[in-house]
């Protein structure tokens, strides 16, 4: 059971019209903690008709919101910011208990999610229009910037907490009401960021939050309405492609914050102890379960042994189990599949003659859970450099040359995250500029933050999350002719 100091922040319903309710089906599911196996809770299970009301609920909402100054707006994002820090400790215990992530990692992620809260209430006041100097003297010409209507919002297991405030966040500064489908492993975290919205003073309506056992169902409802003009996803590029498609009907915009496959590059010239650090933190961050973990070391031959050798002495140090526990740095995986899936990937690379130097399956702990692990001899050819790991497991592969490693870097279809490491400025701007990705890490192995754009090109997606630009995604440029002047 889980303990918490406000024990109401613990939502078992739904969150439609800001009211809990039970849902149209009556039927519920079980929220499991990855780290034990045991059932945290059971939730009502939403369907389609559920969807329905939500967004009908929304539409309505937004009509006077978005009439609302700026300002108002930005009071009540401010009040819901301040409520999840005063709330921090119940957020990551939620959060830890749903998501299996270590506890300081939870509250390192509500920190984070409640820096987009902040940084969106801030930009909602410079949502600025522009005067246009005209090719003709009896006209004058402008833009506003208006909020774009209904958002839908579908969010992944692996950040369940700032996976939703980076979208409802500027959703709801810009003017917009957003429906929201959690994933069905870990919702908990966004029911108890709506039950603090309402705290705040959120109108009801503005954020609804549909979750159920039927995702497809739910995505439907979200996709088929003409009210939803916008659809917000993060997760698999798989699922993506499926929404994008889904929306093409009723002609929504659509923003994808879809799956990685992350080089993180190592020259000769490189601080290697910086690299090593970068390195663990980029890949084992929530057990290599994020988007933009490093997938694939490519190291250049010269440093290969010395930067393995360092790499897996400081892996070694990593203490894998149940997040709630003291000292624990890894915690499971969210599933056993998942721990299945990433075992595959070890197993085939092996199989083709790569080297484990650490790590494997951690079935002493449970099916859950999976070692920090290391292969050498990797080549292009494995399915673990070509597929998303999501997983713990760091396969190096060596280059000799600066094109070797930039034709490597790039061959993928993925083009979210990218790391490099080296000392010599002018390859700096040349890599980082020929790198085919949203985003270049450079001597740095943490790049998320709300002051700067997140996001991918090539098939990891588009549209941008945080930063100045991050609001865009909810607004329309409308343009004013004025004539007879
Ligand atoms: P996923 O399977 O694509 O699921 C993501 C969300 O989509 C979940 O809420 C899921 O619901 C829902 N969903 C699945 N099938 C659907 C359908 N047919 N219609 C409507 N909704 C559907 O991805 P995941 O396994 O949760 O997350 C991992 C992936 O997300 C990785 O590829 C990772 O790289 C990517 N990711 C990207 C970013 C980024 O910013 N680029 C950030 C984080 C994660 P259920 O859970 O209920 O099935």
């Amino acid at each position: 059971m889980l303990s918490l100091k406000d024990p109401l922040l613990l939502k078992t319903q739904l969150f439609i019209n800001g009211e809990w309710v039970k849902g149209d089906s009556g039927s519920t599911f079980p929220i499991l903690n990855p780290a034990t196996g045991t059932e945290i809770c059971k939730l009502a299970s939403g369907n389609k008709n559920d969807t329905n009301i939500a967004i009908q609920g929304a539409q309505s909402a937004m009509q006077k919101w978005r009439q609302t100054t700026a300002k108002h707006r930005a009071k009540i994002l401010q009040k819901w910011h301040a409520l999840i820090i005063e709330n921090i400790d119940d957020l990551a215990s939620i959060l830890c208990a749903e998501q299996g992530k270590p506890l300081a990692e939870a509250k390192g992620e509500i920190l984070y999610g409640a820096a987009y809260i902040e940084w969106f209430a801030e930009e909602a006041k410079r949502i600025y229009g522009d005067v246009i100097p005209s090719n003709n003297t009896s006209q004058r010409l402008l833009t506003i910037k208006q909020a774009i209507g209904v958002v839908a919002a579908i969010t992944p297991w692996n950040f369940p907490n700032a996976m939703i405030t980076r979208k409802v966040a500027p959703a709801l500064a810009a003017g917009c009401a957003v429906v929201l489908k959690p994933a069905e492993a870990t919702p908990l975290s966004a029911l108890a960021l709506a039950e603090l919205a309402k705290r705040a003073g959120l109108p009801k309506g503005l954020l609804s939050i549909v979750v159920g056992a039927d995702a497809i169902e739910i995505g439907k409802a979200l996709t088929d309405s003409s009210l939803v003009r916008k659809l917000s996803f993060t997760g698999s590029t798989k699922v993506g492609k499926l929404l994008i498609k889904q929306c093409a009907d009723t002609v929504k915009k659509t923003s994808m914050e879809l799956g990685g496959n992350a080089p993180f590059v190592v020259f000769e010239d490189a601080d290697i102890d910086k690299a090593v650090q970068g390195a663990i933190a980029s890949k084992f961050r929530n057990a290599g379960q994020t988007c933009v973990c490093a997938n694939r070391f490519l190291v250049q031959r010269s440093i290969y042994q010395e930067f393995t050798d360092k790499f897996v002495a400081e892996a070694k140090k990593l203490k894998v189990g149940n997040g709630n526990d003291e000292g624990i740095t890894i915690g499971p995986l969210i599933n056993a599949a998942a721990a299945q899936n990433v075992h595959a990937l070890v197993t085939d690379a092996e199989k083709n003659g790569a080297t484990k130097v650490l790590g494997g399956a951690a079935t002493h702990l449970g099916a859950n859970y999976y070692l920090p692990t290391i292969l050498t001899n990797v080549t292009p050819q494995m399915r673990i450099f070509k597929e998303e790991i999501f997983g713990p497991v760091a396969p190096i592969i060596p280059f000799d040359t600066e094109e070797q490693a930039l034709e490597l870097a790039n061959a993928t279809e993925a083009g979210l995250a990218s790391y490099v490491y080296t000392q010599n400025y002018a390859r700096i701007w040349r890599f980082s500029e020929n790198l085919e990705n949203g985003i270049v890490g450079i001597n740095e192995g943490i790049i998320s933050s709300e002051v700067a754009p997140f996001g991918g090109i090539k098939q990891s997606g588009n549209g941008r999350e945080g930063s100045k630009y991050g609001i865009d995604d909810y607004i329309e440029i409308k343009y004013l002719c004025m004539g007879g002047i």
